[in-house]
Order: structure tokens, then C-alpha cells, then sequence
């Protein structure tokens, strides 16, 4: 993991945990104020409003179905689906219910977060629901049909070794909770986006509050602040789709002409341009190209001395160093352009791939891959009395750029 990649995560993740965790440290601690219970009751259905809306209208299926199941789990306690602990050997049916619940919730919580937005918004969001529907209304069927059948398999404990007395939920449940919120885990880990941090909160969130679906106060709170989040992570997504580049990853135009507007009265901008690049589109293909951009971006954001790389356009990146001179940045640019020459990127793509064994040895020689490798050109200027604003130094920066390509390409060139 890379340090940039912890610190996206940490962006991502921190506001949420902070606002789930500030809320439920606040109901057990009962640090709220006393608030009529009818008022504490809307507040869920407002914040599920605020949140759907919002998810429907930026796109977000997925995040609009976290939204209705966590709006369900709020019904189900208002139903009085009460916890284990608080129904009798009597009273089959209430302890079926709770155990159904905590079991379907967390997996179609995970079943929702893998299926990708693929289809029109309104077919989408219908194949979810009816999916989802219709494997809870066959849940419920068989629960009603074969109540002592479902007790069986719901509500024993198969492993006695792994029971923890401790939690209020049927064995089966707590350890499908515990692995959705793993393997979810893993991906929000591995890609931090918004909406998946906030589905995996979301349904840590559940986890805590559906052993105590009795609590009058803590329910509707409780739920309120889960969907908040919902509603966060979908603008915090839209948010970063504005501002930052698809492809690479990178923060884009937008994001620099920001940047741009804030920078002080000591800064220098650099500008990378990729050598020869549209023969090498012409000779390897658009997607190899696409793969040598992701490539070079994701060597630029590793830039030092406090330098950020923003995607300019096309095979242009643009990258802003705060309170430094253009000298002092041209040893951390140079390290960038030898590391981007040095790296051999591995040709896996099937049109340029041998056809055949025989030719394939012939062509990468003896236990070789087939790789390769691009060059960048840069130039570096900086704030001054010739240059006195951003757009200046951005075109003094392009014409050191120019100067660069001109003497040969693959280096690093000083506005004079
Ligand atoms: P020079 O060394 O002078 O910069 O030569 P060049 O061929 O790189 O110059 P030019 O700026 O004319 O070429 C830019 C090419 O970059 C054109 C286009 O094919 C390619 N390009 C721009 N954006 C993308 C992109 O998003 N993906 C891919 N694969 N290619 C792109
Ligand atoms: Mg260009
Ligand atoms: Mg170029």
C-alpha cells in the first residue's frame, strides 16, 4: 500500500467513522438532550428522504438500496422485531423474524455491493428490488410454512466453539455479518470510493444497532446518522467525479484551475507532455496508450517536494509546487522523468499478443515478456515580475516544454 493510497483512504473513511462512532458513543453515553419521542421518530424518514433523493438523482442504485434496507431494519423495529434475547421459546414467530432479518440484511447488503451499475437507472433499481424482494418474500414464506424446519437452521448454534454469548444474535447471522463485513472490507481497502466506504460503514452501522432494535431513542438516531452517511458518500462521489480524472486517477482540470486560484506568492508549475505518443497510439494501440497514461500519472503523483500532479488533458499533466522555485523543483522532476523512462510496462494485451508457442518464444526471447516503455518531456517555471499570475507561468512552463521537445525530448527544461 502506498502512502498516497493510505491517505485517500483515511480521507474517505475518517468522516464517516467519526460521525458513526460520535453518535453512538453520544446514545450510550446519553449525552443528548431529551427530545419528544415523535420528533425522534421522523427524524429516520427525513434523513431517508434527504439520502434517496440524493441517490437517485446522482445514479447511485446501490446506494439507494442501502438506504431502503436500512429504512426497513428502522420498520422492522417499529414492528417490534424484537432481539433473542427478548423473545420466549413461546413466541416462534417474532425470534424467526429477527433471525431472517440479521441474516438477509448483510448478505444482500454484500449481493448489492458487487453488482455494478450497469443498466438504465429505473431497470436497475427495479431488478434490485424485485431480486431482493422476492428472496425475502420467499425467506418469510418458508419461515411461516416451516416455522420449526427454520428454527432449526436459523436460530440453533451449529458451533458451539465459535458461540459468543455476548451478542444478541442467532450464530448463523453474526458470523454471515462478520464475513460481508470482511470481504467488503477488503474491497473498500483495496479501492477506497465513497460509496463503498459508506455501504461498508453502513452496514457495520446495522450490525451494532440490530441487537438492540428495542431501544426507542437509540434506533431512530442511530439510524438518522447511518443514513446520513449514505447521504454524504453520495456527494462526496459525485464530488470527486467532477474533480478528478477517470482515467488516471489523477485530480483533473477543474481541480487545477482551484488550485490555481489559491496558490501564494511563491510557486512553480511544471508541464509534462509524453514523447511521441501518437505513434506510439498508432503503433500499439489506444488501450496500451490508455494503460502508458495511467502508467505515467501514477509515477507523477509520486513526485517529491511537495509538488501535485493534476491530468492537464490528453497526454499533458500539469504539476504545482507550492513556495518553491523552479530550480529546486527541477531534481525531483528529474527523478520522476528517470523513473517514467526506466519502467517497462508488459504488453498483455490479445491483438499484439503471439499468436502461436513457437512464435511467441521467437518473439520475446528466452523466458522474456514482451515490454514497453515511454519517455516524458518537461518544463518548469515559476512565479515573477515577467510572470506574475498562474496563467503566465503556465505558458512560460509550456514554452520550457517546447524548448525541451526541441533539443531532443526525454529531459527537463528551465524557463529562461
Ligand atoms: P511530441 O513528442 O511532440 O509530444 O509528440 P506527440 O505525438 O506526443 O504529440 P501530440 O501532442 O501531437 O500527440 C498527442 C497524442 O496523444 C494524440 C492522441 O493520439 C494521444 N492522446 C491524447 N489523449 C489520449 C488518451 O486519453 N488516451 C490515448 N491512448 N491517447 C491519447
Ligand atoms: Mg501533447
Ligand atoms: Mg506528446
Amino acid at each position: 500500500m502506498t502512502q498516497e493510497h493510505l491517505k485517500t483512504l483515511i480521507f474517505i473513511l475518517l468522516p464517516p467513522v467519526m460521525l458513526a462512532l460520535g453518535m453512538g458513543a453520544a446514545i450510550q453515553g446519553a449525552w443528548l438532550p431529551e427530545l419528544p419521542q415523535g420528533l425522534v421518530e421522523v427524524i429516520p424518514w427525513l434523513t431517508g428522504v434527504l439520502a434517496g433523493v440524493l441517490a437517485f438523482l446522482y445514479g447511485r442504485t446501490r446506494t439507494l438500496i442501502c438506504v431502503i434496507l436500512v429504512l426497513m431494519v428502522y420498520l422492522g423495529s417499529m414492528f417490534q422485531i424484537r432481539p433473542m434475547a427478548m423473545t420466549t421459546e413461546a413466541d416462534l414467530l417474532p425470534a424467526l423474524g429477527y433471525a431472517l432479518m440479521t441474516l438477509m440484511v448483510p448478505l444482500v447488503f454484500l449481493v448489492n455491493a458487487f453488482w455494478s451499475e450497469r443498466y438504465h437507472l429505473m431497470m436497475d433499481l427495479l431488478l434490485r428490488l424485485s431480486v431482493f424482494g422476492s428472496l425475502a418474500g420467499f425467506a418469510v414464506l418458508f419461515a411461516t410454512q416451516f416455522p420449526e424446519g427454520m428454527a432449526d437452521l436459523l436460530l440453533t448454534t451449529h458451533l458451539p466453539a465459535l458461540h459468543w454469548d455476548g451478542y444478541g444474535m442467532p450464530q448463523l447471522s453474526f458470523w454471515s455479518l462478520i464475513l460481508c463485513l470482511a470481504v467488503m472490507g477488503f474491497f473498500v481497502v483495496r479501492r477506497p470510493t465513497p460509496q463503498w466506504a459508506g455501504q461498508w460503514i453502513t452496514l457495520a452501522g446495522i450490525g451494532w444497532m440490530l441487537p438492540q432494535l428495542f431501544h426507542a431513542y437509540a434506533v431512530p438516531l442511530f439510524t438518522a446518522t447511518l443514513l446520513l452517511i449514505l447521504a454524504i458518500a453520495v456527494v462526496h462521489e459525485s464530488f470527486q467525479m467532477a474533480f478528478r480524472d477517470d482515467l488516471t486517477g489523477l485530480p483533473g482540470r477543474r481541480a487545477l484551475n482551484e488550485r490555481l486560484q489559491r496558490l501564494g506568492r511563491c510557486y512553480a508549475i511544471a508541464m509534462t507532455d509524453v514523447d511521441h505518443f501518437k505513434k506510439f497510439n498508432d503503433t500499439h494501440g489506444h488501450d496500451l496508450g490508455d494503460q502508458v497514461l495511467r502508467v505515467v500519472a501514477a509515477q507523477l503523483r509520486k513526485v517529491r517536494g511537495g509538488g501535485k500532479a493534476y491530468r492537464y488533458g490528453g497526454e499533458e499533466f500539469t504539476i504545482v509546487f507550492p513556495g518553491k522555485t523552479a530550480e529546486q523543483c527541477v531534481p525531483h522532476l528529474e527523478a520522476v522523468r528517470e523513473a517514467i523512462e526506466a519502467y517497462e510496462i508488459a504488453i498483455r494485451n490479445e491483438a499484439s499478443r503471439p499468436s502461436n508457442k513457437r512464435e511467441g518464444r521467437a518473439r520475446r526471447g528466452p523466458g522474456k515478456e514482451r515490454t514497453v516503455s515511454v519517455t516524458i518531456s518537461m518544463g518548469v517555471a515559476e512565479r515573477s515580475v515577467d510572470h506574475p499570475d498562474p496563467q503566465s507561468v503556465i505558458k512560460a512552463a509550456d514554452q520550457a516544454l517546447y524548448a525541451a521537445k526541441q533539443a531532443g525530448r526525454n529531459q527537463v527544461c528551465l524557463a529562461e
